[in-house]
C-alpha cells in the first residue's frame, strides 16, 4: 500500500471512530418531562431570562438535575434534541423541564412521561 493511501485510510478510520464514539454513549431513560417558560409564574419573581449555565433562556433548552452536565444533549420525543443548560429547584431525580417560548406553550405541553435519549458529553 502506498503511504498516502494508508494515511487516508487511517484518517477515515479515525473519523469513523470519532463518529461512533460520539453516538455510542446514548442512554434511554423514562423521565417526567414538564414545560416552562421564562415568566415569573415558571421561574419566580426574580425571573430574568438567564439560565443556570449563564446562557440566555432562548430557543430550545432543558433544565435537568445536577448529574446532567451542562451541554449534555437530550432527545425528547415531541420536542427534539436540545442541550441541558438550566437547573430547577424541583428538577431532581428523573425529571426534566423544557423551555418554551411562551407560558401557553409550556402549559400546553403539560407533564409527560417519556423515554428520552441522553447523549453524554465528554469531559473537557
Ligand atoms: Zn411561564
Amino acid at each position: 500500500m502506498k503511504p498516502i493511501r494508508r494515511q487516508r485510510l487511517l484518517l477515515a478510520v479515525t473519523f469513523w471512530l470519532a463518529l461512533v464514539s460520539n453516538a455510542l454513549p446514548a442512554q434511554i431513560m423514562t423521565m417526567r418531562v414538564s414545560g416552562f417558560c421564562k415568566c415569573e409564574i415558571c421561574c419566580g419573581p426574580h425571573a430574568c431570562g438567564i439560565t443556570a449555565s449563564g446562557r440566555p433562556a432562548v430557543g430550545k433548552l432543558i433544565a435537568a438535575p445536577r448529574n446532567f452536565r451542562f451541554g449534555t444533549m437530550i432527545e425528547v420525543p415531541g420536542y427534539g434534541v436540545a442541550p441541558v443548560l438550566d437547573r430547577g429547584g424541583k428538577i431532581k431525580g428523573r425529571r426534566l423541564d423544557l423551555l418554551f417560548a411562551s407560558h401557553a406553550a409550556a402549559k400546553k405541553w403539560g407533564v409527560r412521561f417519556l423515554k428520552v435519549k441522553i447523549r453524554k458529553v465528554r469531559n473537557t
